[in-house]
């Protein structure tokens, strides 16, 4: 692997097949070369130019000397006693060295037929919601679309022993995606090309916390992951207590956009709701959820708060119980979501690069 700290050429993480060949003719090689390293790279992930045997040889020094793959370099794994896997990522200052050096945090998560692999889109977040550790960093930087892909690259390649057929992918981690729009997207280009990472559409969702004007232009993207809303709250009053955000884009806003998203035939919108003991988590938080989301395809997903340094409560379990089950009755498809790796911080909300005794 090239080391992230001297990158000695252009980094070709994160290029598009597009940027490839234009690439390749900025050096006066022929365009189709720039195809084949997109496929070495992404598809057969080689990570080292004399490993793509694909070029030949006398390319493959070439870009050796003159180029680099920038992967992110793990710092630190945290095993959860669930088989979590939570990695610590160091992102460097980049060719033109303009970037800030930071950390980053990836979580794999591995099940019987298949893997999550939740990955950050900034390193930071400056949305600033009360309940969440990853906001009292505030931003540190956007990442670009090669240390997005690269995050996914390198949890597939440490279990490539281990992997399953099937990988879903969150952007769940640390930032908002929605606030690094062009990178996001490029990066998802990326993992979603049949001809690159593959993974399918169905199986990558992008979490926001409503960001309305990015909302309406991903509903145009041609390539996009499922959407997912964290609407943590029932009411604008209650939201503005715990999501900043909902000052600019209040509820009305924000299921007026949810509303005219184009679902495709098979897809549905994902509701986050954060549950946080005695605060949101009432019979009437409930009943008033079921009406905001009336007359939309969506189900609801419930996570109890994991707890950090933060002054909120986890809820009782019997109201957890009653809140699904109230959803249930009125036909909005609802399911509690324990998140996993709490053990090593790794768990939704959690990640702020906290020390853990579990680290190997
Ligand atoms: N910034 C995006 C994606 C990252 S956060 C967003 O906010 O949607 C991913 C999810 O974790 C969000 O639904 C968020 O509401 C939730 N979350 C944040 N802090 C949490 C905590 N302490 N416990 C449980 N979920 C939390
Ligand atoms: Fe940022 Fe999401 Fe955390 Fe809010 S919940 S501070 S948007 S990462």
């Amino acid at each position: 692997m090239s080391s992230q700290a001297s990158i000695a050429g252009v980094n070709v993480l994160g290029k598009s097949a597009e940027e490839l060949r234009e690439f390749m003719q900025a050096l006066g090689e022929p365009a189709y070369r720039g195809a084949q390293i997109y496929h070495a790279l992404y598809a057969e992930r080689r990570f080292d130019f004399a490993a793509m045997t694909n070029l030949p040889a006398a390319l493959r020094e070439r870009l050796s000397r003159e180029a680099a793959i920038a992967l992110p370099q793990v710092v630190r794994r945290y095993h959860s006693a669930d088989g979590t896997v939570r990695y610590v990522l160091a992102i460097g200052a980049g060719e033109s060295g303009s970037a800030k050096a930071a950390n980053i945090e990836t979580v794999f998560m591995p099940e019987e037929n298949r893997q999550t692999i939740c990955i950050s889109t900034q390193a930071g977040c400056a949305v600033d919601c009360r309940f969440c550790l990853t906001a009292t960093l505030g931003l540190v930087r956007n990442l670009t679309a090669g240390e997005i892909v690269g995050q996914v690259l390198v949890a597939l390649e440490d279990n490539r022993a281990a992997l399953k057929p099937q990988t879903n992918i969150v952007l769940m981690g640390q930032g908002e995606p929605l606030l690094n729009y062009d990178a996001v997207m490029a990066a998802l280009r990326i993992l979603l090309d049949p001809n690159a990472i593959s993974i399918s559409p169905k199986h990558a969702t992008l979490s926001t916390s409503g960001i309305v004007p990015s909302i309406e232009r991903m509903a145009r993207e041609k390539v996009r992951p499922k959407l997912a809303i964290s609407l943590n709250a029932s009411s604008d009053e209650q939201r503005d207590k715990i999501m900043p955000i909902n000052r600019k884009y209040p509820l009305e806003k924000l299921l007026g956009a949810c509303r005219n998203y184009p679902l495709r035939p098979w897809e549905h919108l994902t509701f986050e709701y954060v549950l946080l003991g005695g605060f949101n988590d009432s019979p009437d938080d409930a009943r008033r959820v079921v009406k905001l989301l009336a007359n939309l395809r969506a189900k609801v997903n419930l996570i109890p708060w994991n707890p950090g340094d933060l002054p909120y409560e986890k809820p009782d379990a019997k109201r957890v119980a009653e809140f699904r089950a109230i959803l249930a009755d009125k036909d909005l498809p609802a399911f509690v979501r324990d998140s996993r790796g709490q053990d090593v911080m790794a768990a939704c909300g959690q990640l702020a690069l906290a020390e853990s005794a579990a680290a190997l």
